[in-house]
């Protein structure tokens, strides 16, 4: 699989599409603003730039990196309006894989910086807003040109599937039956899942140490794991019901197993113990803030809804959201003619679990600081 192909949220506003199915990705944004606000604040505080430069790493084709975009320049203008200072001109970089629905953003631009302008008053923030296709496990910005990095719900996606998780043992794929780490995944492939992200967390971080400026700082939230126990995770939870649906078809020949047998997501969902580690060994950036925090999977309940509801339903929700993440790559890998079936199987087998308990989606965010 060549991730730097097939990895795309569905493009467009149309009813499958991410833009219309990214409600949790934006609540989590949500939640960790009081971290932009910080750290833009100490940014703007500390440097007093005259211009700013600032990238969303993964802004995929919805409209939370508008939400990203306005937030900050909502942040910057009020630290005008306090100080006194003349606000400084900022340019924006949102960066995705070159497969990216860059169009959308951009069409929808003219609206997001209406809303920008609306709120923030009497300041006015002049800004600038690029593209930047390209890969966020590769260089993207000259050196020490960069002052602020934001990322959401990115960096779980890694940079390759490692290649052994392909082979075979004794005749049989290494990960038979599983899409992801899932129970019966044999202790190399997690060994193998997780090396991987150790690796590409470890270069993100020395990547964007080269690039911000001397006191720069990052804020990421990604998907994580809460479980101690790695094979039962919850998104392997997640996976694994995406993997019975795929089996499902097999069975009924509607699949090629050995189609089945070669897919394995891009994907890691570490613990924050793991991040904490991999972040204190680079030693490049200290960690201001580490929360963690869960959302449920269904975009139209909040985990703490106890009204009873209809599980039939927020399958169908659940799976929508699914699908806007993965119809790309099954598309790609098995073909477009199994997605709508795949997405109906799936939302019954959400729906079932249901009856036994909401599917959560744990979510790690940090502040970092670039160590001087
Ligand atoms: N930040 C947005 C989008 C999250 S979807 C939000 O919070 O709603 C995750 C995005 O990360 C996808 O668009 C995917 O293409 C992108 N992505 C994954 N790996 C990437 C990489 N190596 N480089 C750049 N973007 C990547």
């Amino acid at each position: 699989m060549d991730v730097q192909k097939v990895l795309y949220m569905v493009g467009g506003s149309g009813e499958t599409s991410y833009a219309a199915n990214s409600k949790i990705q934006e609540k989590a944004i949500l939640t960790i603003t009081p971290m932009l606000e910080e750290a833009i604040g100490e940014i703007y505080r500390n440097l007093l730039p005259e211009k700013m430069v600032v990238a969303d790493l993964g802004s995929s084709s919805g409209p939370n990196t508008l939400v990203v975009l306005s937030k900050v320049i909502k942040i910057i203008s009020n630290q005008c309006l306090r100080s006194g200072q003349q606000p400084p001109e900022m340019l924006f970089f949102l960066n995705d894989l070159p497969n990216n629905d860059f169009n959308n953003i951009f069409q929808s631009l003219n609206n997001g910086e209406e809303s920008v302008r609306a709120e923030k008053g009497s300041i006015s923030v002049p800004h600038f807003v690029a593209g930047l296709p390209g890969s966020f496990y590769g260089r993207l910005f000259p050196r020490q040109s960069v002052q602020f990095f934001h990322s959401s719900y990115s960096l779980m996606w890694i940079s390759q599937v490692p290649k052994e998780i392909g082979d075979k043992r004794n005749g049989m794929p290494l990960n038979k039956g599983n899409i992801y780490i899932g129970k019966t995944s044999p202790p190399l492939v997690v060994k193998l899942y997780q090396e991987q992200f150790h690796r590409d967390f470890s270069h993100f971080l020395k990547l964007r140490f080269d690039e911000l400026v001397p006191c720069g700082q990052m804020v990421l939230s990604f998907l994580g794991r809460n479980k101690e126990n790695i094979l039962d995770g919850e998104l392997s939870t997640i996976w694994g019901s995406v993997a019975e649906s795929l089996d499902s078809m097999v069975r009924e020949g509607l699949v090629e197993e050995e189609k089945l047998d070669t897919f394995n997501l891009p994907f890691y969902a570490p613990s924050a113990a793991e991040v904490e580690t991999i972040v204190n060994l680079q030693g490049l950036f200290d960690i201001i803030h580490f929360h963690t925090f869960e959302s449920n999977l269904d975009p139209f309940h909040d985990l703490d809804d106890n009204v009873v509801f209809d599980n039939v339903q927020s399958g169908a929700n659940c799976a929508k959201v699914i699908r806007s993440v993965l119809e790309p790559m099954i598309a790609s890998h098995f073909s477009s003619a199994i997605v709508d079936d795949l997405f109906s199987r799936f939302a019954t087998h959400v729906a079932n679990h249901l009856l036994k308990e909401k599917l959560k989606l744990p979510v790690l965010a940090l502040l970092l600081k670039k160590k001087e």
